[in-house]
């Protein structure tokens, strides 16, 4: 096991609804040490890419991409969930639906801060059903932006967004891929990764 998932292992809590909480060291707690065990783990996987920007979801994608940032020195630019149907000024737009949420956002980007020549490397915490990074991805195409890789804390190999993503043919790393969870056993089974 890698050093996330142990640490999904031993704080990691499975709930109903195929929904893993990981709220002690991810998603409210955040743990900024493994964050940065993340940002070398995701430089090492994208060595060789050119990556100017990180592109990234509010709210939880934030942390991680910021701290991600440190290692690929470049800004991070996050998509702001927007109820307001009329959008003012120049903002690329995405539609998105929250896993977690069961609703549906608005995601903007103006366009001031993502351009043609951007390479980008696409960061989130889960990846689930592929509806955050579709949104991601349909924005960053929109600037004409370069997708040079995506990055994701916990894929959930046993729903199809990962398949979706990497049958586009993106450089997808996961770091810890959930197989198998069972909320009445709390077991949590992970993909064999090299
Ligand atoms: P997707 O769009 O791939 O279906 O879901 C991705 C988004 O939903 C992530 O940005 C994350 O915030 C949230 N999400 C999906 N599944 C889980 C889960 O099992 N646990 C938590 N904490 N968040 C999840």
């Amino acid at each position: 096991m890698n050093f996330l998932e142990e640490r999904i292992v031993k704080d990691g809590i499975v709930k109903e609804g195929n929904v893993l909480k990981v709220d002690s060291f991810l998603n409210h707690q955040m743990d900024i040490a493994l964050f940065e065990q993340m940002g070398a783990e995701f430089l090492k996987r994208f060595e060789g890419r050119e990556i100017n920007k990180i592109l990234t979801i509010e709210a939880s994608g934030i942390g991680i991409a910021c701290v991600v940032a440190r290692y690929f020195h470049c800004p991070v630019v996050f998509a702001k969930k927007s109820k307001s149907i009329n959008i003012e000024g120049d903002m690329y737009i995405a539609e998105v639906e929250s896993f977690t949420h069961k609703n549906k956002n608005q995601v903007i980007v103006s366009k001031k801060f993502l351009k043609g020549d951007d390479h980008l490397l696409i960061i989130d915490d889960f990846l689930a059903n592929g509806c955050a990074l579709q949104g991601l991805i349909s924005i960053a195409t929109s600037a004409g932006a370069t997708v040079e890789g995506i990055g994701i804390a916990i894929e959930k190999g046993f729903q199809p967004g990962g398949q979706i993503i990497r049958n586009l043919g993106y450089q997808l790393e996961s770091l810890a891929i959930v197989d198998h969870m069972d909320a009445s056993t709390g077991k949590i089974t992970f993909r064999q990764q090299e």
